[in-house]
């Protein structure tokens, strides 16, 4: 705190203090300033307010919240993150970089690989999302990334509780079809939907089970819960 080495106007530094550092402070004359001391105009400074200042400087991401929020989990959001700046190594961009890989879609084998592609275009993962998600079964079109985020953050009768689970589900199912991609080129590895979902279920079953509402969760996504 700072009236821990403020006092009456003047430094009150702890005596163990390096003397380097304790020279440093000392040479800003508080006497010079204004009376009161305070953050940016707040008289009772915060965390909040202080990370606000901090990061002042950087974009504001409106769809941050949708990937970083209460019920997130590192791994799964730091996939998506990639993927919602289209910075997964997929074939499209590596083949812009003239690194030589094969283009075609390891789902669906008949289109190019791309970010779009994979989320949602392709008939497989668009599957994958709308059996776990049946709502987003709506689109006419394939929809991409940020408008299945948009679309779920728009549903009206969706608690917190609701669209933070779906913004998680999103996020294991971006991290899993990723995986999966993975083991199609570079490994005989290979899950069938079925399979596949049964991991996407159990990944999120694992991250809720502790979740305050799990039991009205449950009710509500009965694909994946029940
Ligand atoms: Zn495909």
């Amino acid at each position: 705190m700072l009236t821990d080495v403020v006092a009456l106007n003047s430094w009150n530094l702890p005596v163990g203090l390096p003397a380097d550092i304790s020279s440093m402070i000392m040479k800003v004359d508080l006497s010079s300033l204004s009376q009161c001391i305070t953050w940016d105009g707040v008289g009772s400074p915060i965390s909040k307010t202080f990370s606000k200042s901090f990061y002042s400087n950087l974009d504001d991401i409106g769809w941050a919240k949708f990937i970083w929020h209460k019920g997130s989990a590192l791994r799964y959001a730091s996939y998506t993150w990639m993927a919602m700046h289209r910075k997964l190594k997929i074939a499209d961009l590596l083949i812009l970089k003239g690194i030589p890989v094969s283009s075609s879609c390891s789902f669906c084998v008949s289109n190019w690989e791309s970010h779009s592609h994979l989320y949602f275009e392709c008939d497989f993962t668009f599957r994958t999302l709308t059996a776990l998600l049946p709502s987003l079964g709506i689109f006419y079109l394939r929809p991409n990334l940020h408008q299945v985020y948009d679309f779920l953050s728009n549903i009206r009768h969706f608690s917190s509780f609701d669209s933070h689970f779906c913004y998680l589900t999103i996020s294991v199912i971006v991290y899993w079809i990723w995986r999966e991609r993975n083991g199609r080129k570079f490994s005989s590895l290979r899950k069938n939907q079925s399979e596949m979902m049964a991991v996407i279920i159990q990944a999120i079953r694992a991250k809720v089970i502790k979740w305050k509402h799990y039991d009205t969760l449950k009710v509500n996504f009965k694909e994946i819960l029940d």
